[in-house]
């Protein structure tokens, strides 16, 4: 059976007045369904143009995909008409923006645009909508649905906007959940709650979930399958266990690091010397290299290669490449290299 997503070589450009900015490269990853696959990397990385790029919601004229596919229950979403892929949102994939103020409508009630998104596709008739805003509010735990019903988002909690996000993406039993950076703005708590309300609603629909984030604690607790992306690629890609148990590319080590973790108690926590250069400025070859303490001179010459279909853990990295001949042992210790300063014309472009 194939996957409920398949994304393959996905590149997604801008055009900017510095060229072009490769803000997706070349990226492949699958979501199964019933599954979660967590996206992580630092920002700017790509992430969210990634999960934009899925529904076709990059900002254009700017942004365009320049190449790819995206593949969805088998069928390409690159080659539906506008009215065809209006109806894939919402109806099959959902989205959670980041910013639920953003996200709704601060003229409407939130009653008005929950029983819109559900009576715009046709799945439901009013009456039909209006009952199941109220029991989608009450699912998601708003403690009063039907006085929320009435109220306009300026009226409610964060935390009480990005429930109401989640009742509205949910509403039409989506088969893919796409959440970016679902819980950023809200503290702790309602954050656990909402994590395992979306952990509830996957196990109830069978839905697939693409979650992005950079909160690798969240990733520990939701995902099957982690992707790590750096500067518009991936760069390692496999089982969530296997990643925190042993990442391999020096970017991931690098981000793992900067977790706590038992038995560090006391120890200073690790950090990623330097930051992600703009995407108009991709380094040629490795785009880690300037950062990388295992790095040497190929490694700024030749592109590492990654082959995601050959392999169950796929690392963009040389160390990891058979036919590169002259690379280090991998257990040996890293050549204690400071990051490349960062280019002052390129730094003043950012
Ligand atoms: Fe570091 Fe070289 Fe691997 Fe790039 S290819 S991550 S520079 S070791």
């Amino acid at each position: 059976m194939p996957p409920l997503l398949q994304v393959e070589n996905l590149r997604t450009y801008f055009h900017t007045p510095r060229g072009i900015a490769k803000a997706v490269d070349g990226v492949s990853f699958q979501v199964e369904q019933g599954k979660t696959l967590a996206i992580v990397g630092e920002s700017g990385c790509g992430k969210s143009i990634t999960a934009l790029s899925l529904l076709q919601l990059v900002p254009e004229p700017a942004g365009y995909i320049e190449g790819g596919r995206i593949l969805f229950e088998g069928r390409d979403l690159l080659d539906l008409t506008w009215d065809q892929m209006r109806r894939v949102r919402g109806d099959d994939i959902a989205m959670i923006f980041q910013e639920p103020m953003t996200s709704l409508n601060p003229t409407f009630t939130i009653g008005y645009q929950l029983v819109e998104a559900m009576t715009m596709h046709g799945k439901f008739t009013g009456a039909q909508a209006r009952q199941r805003a109220k029991d989608l509010l009450a699912r998601v735990g708003l403690q009063d649905p039907a006085q929320a019903l009435r109220q306009y988002p300026h009226e409610l909690s964060g935390g009480m906007r990005q429930r109401v996000m989640i009742a509205i993406a949910l509403s039409n039993e989506p088969k893919l959940l796409i959440a970016d950076e679902p819980t950023t703005a809200l503290d702790v708590t309602v954050q656990a709650q909402i994590l395992a309300l979306i952990r509830d609603l996957q196990r109830e629909q069978n839905m697939g979930v693409l979650l992005i984030t950079h909160d690798l604690g969240i990733v520990a607790e939701t995902s099957e399958e982690v992707a790590v992306m750096y500067a518009g690629q991936i760069v390692e890609y496999g089982p969530t266990s296997a990643i925190f148990h042993e990442p391999r590319h020096p970017y991931a080590r690098g981000l793992f690091a900067s977790l706590p973790a038992r038995g560090r108690r006391g120890q200073d926590l690790a950090t990623l010397e330097g930051i992600v250069p703009p995407p108009t400025a991709w380094p040629p070859a490795c785009r880690f290299e300037p950062r990388c303490a295992y790095r040497w001179d190929t490694c700024a010459q030749v592109p590492p290669k990654y082959h995601p279909a050959d392999s169950d853990r796929p690392v963009r990295c040389h160390l990891y490449d058979p036919e590169i001949a002259d690379r280090p042992a991998r257990g040996a210790a890293p050549i204690a290299k400071e990051p490349v300063a960062p280019d002052p014309t390129v730094e003043a472009a950012r």
